[in-house]
């Protein structure tokens, strides 16, 4: 526990003196590195001062031995080396066309399956226009369009859903689609990845979210969500999207059936893709919640192991620039404590525009925030608050802003 009280002298320093605050985070480093006996922890601190990339049998040893102390002080090194106290967030709101489902994942509390699609709900483009220009001079940045895999909702109705959006609001970025809906909507059309996402690139599609990643280790993907697209289906369609000068995100579901190996390994498969493509903005690990679904039975993982996750994470994906905790899915406190430990991202106002993780039981039952209540929780953290767009574009310091629109 020593080392985060350093660590946090050293952020609350860094407001006064960068000189003074850089030479605090080169003793905490140092000192972290006296103070560990076990060699491979001790090698890894080497590399974190260094700057030097661990390898996956560091990753896991991380999991396997890596303290919370000791993760989240290089965790908050790695952050501060990179974005120092800057903060992101944006304005944004959620779309969710479906949630009937053609799959059906074990961790999903969200979908309904086509069998029974009475239940569940399917918007019309109309109706997912008009919830567009619910938001007609109101100074959003970003609309989030992701939901189930509805049979009849194919490429020409998305292509048109994009295109009338662009129309009505052309400042708007449009993130959409997740690879596992990408890849069924493709199947269906008998399109490529490369020529189904060039049409929809051209109607108004700028960039892909990252989920439906979950696990990629196929012994898991297999027990947790083995009807829908592969991992290697979903870095292909990523990997080509960025090909296309698209960026997307990625995520990794954590915290089920999985061992440290396939998240080490799911990381890697990561890491790899954006040495090759550099595509990534964001690692938005994703915490598997248990109300409703078929996985119910199993314990959730505990804020320690959350935490230590994030560490992990930016200690490992040193190509990854940013690193983002999604409130809606881990409480707004506890997305408040992982900006310790490697996160530099909080995502948006949200809007109360998902029912993704609310069904899952989490404890953001009605997912809203103001921007003024996003600036106060990175401001209680002694961070700085920054709007910025999907693409990470400075829209506004709010460091000294008291007044909000
Ligand atoms: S996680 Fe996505 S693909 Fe899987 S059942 Fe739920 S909505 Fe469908």
């Amino acid at each position: 526990m020593e080392y985060l009280i350093s660590m946090t002298k050293t952020h609350d320093l860094k407001f006064n003196n960068c000189k003074f605050a850089k030479k605090v985070m080169s003793d905490t480093i140092n000192m972290l590195i006296d103070a560990t006996a076990d060699p491979i922890l001790k090698g890894i601190a080497e590399k974190v001062k260094h700057n030097t990339r661990i390898t996956d049998e560091e990753c896991l040893q991380l999991f396997e031995k890596g303290e919370l102390s000791f993760v989240g002080t290089l965790a908050n090194i790695i952050r501060e080396r990179l974005h120092g106290d800057v903060t992101y967030f944006n304005r944004n709101f959620h779309i969710e066309p479906t949630n009937v489902c053609v799959f059906s994942c074990k961790f999903c509390s969200y979908s309904m399956l086509y069998a029974h699609k009475e239940e569940g709900w399917e918007l019309s483009i109309d109706q997912m226009v008009d919830i567009v220009k619910s938001y007609d001079n109101k100074p959003i940045t970003e609309v989030h369009i992701v939901g189930g895999v509805h049979p009849k909702m194919n490429m020409a109705y998305f292509i048109e859903l994009i295109q009338k959006i662009r129309a009505h609001r052309p400042d708007l970025h449009i993130k959409a689609f997740t690879a596992v809906e990408l890849d069924y909507m493709f199947r269906k059309a008998k399109l490529s990845a490369e020529e189904g996402l060039q049409q929809l690139k051209a109607a108004g599609l700028q960039s892909l979210p990252g989920g439906g990643a979950e696990i990629f280790h196929p012994a898991i993907r297999e027990i947790i969500a083995g009807d829908k697209v592969s991992g290697e289906g979903w870095l292909k369609i990523h990997e080509t999207a960025h090909k296309l000068g698209m960026h997307s995100n990625a995520t990794m579901l954590y915290g089920h059936v999985e061992k440290f190996e396939h998240r080490v390994d799911h990381m890697s498969k990561l890491r790899a893709l954006q040495d090759k493509t550099k595509g990534f903005n964001t690692f938005i690990p994703l915490k598997f919640r248990n109300a409703n679904n078929d996985m119910s039975y199993l314990e959730e993982s505990t804020i320690t192991e959350d935490m230590r996750l994030y560490a992990i994470a930016r200690i490992y994906l040193d190509n990854f620039p940013h690193l983002k905790a999604y409130w809606p899915m881990l409480g707004r406190q506890n997305a408040q404590l992982t900006l310790s430990f490697g996160v530099n991202d909080i995502d948006g106002t949200i809007d109360d525009s998902t029912k993704i993780y609310s069904m899952a039981g989490s404890e953001e039952q009605t997912p809203t925030m103001s921007t003024e209540d996003l600036v106060n929780l990175i401001k209680q953290s002694k961070r700085k608050p920054i709007e910025r767009d999907t693409l990470y574009n400075v829209i506004t310091d709010y460091s000294e802003v008291t007044v909000f629109n």
